[in-house]
């Protein structure tokens, strides 16, 4: 197995690892509610998605009763 020449140092590492960063959730909200929701889904709230219900809330509430 291939092993490093070199130990990478402390620099190297750092300079490598400074592109590494948590970047925050990009986050829309419902334009029919105003739910807090992830861009390109429908909202869990009201089912509704670009104007029109996907989602009939009604038969998913009586489904899980
Ligand atoms: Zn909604």
């Amino acid at each position: 197995m291939a092993v490093p020449f070199r130990r990478t140092s402390k620099t190297k590492k750092r300079m490598r690892r400074t592109h590494l960063k948590k970047e925050a959730p990009t986050i829309t909200n419902c334009p029919k509610c105003g739910e807090v929701l992830k861009p390109h889904r429908a909202c869990t709230k009201c089912g509704y998605y670009k104007g029109k219900e996907v989602i009939n809330q009604q038969e998913e509430t009586e489904e899980t009763k």
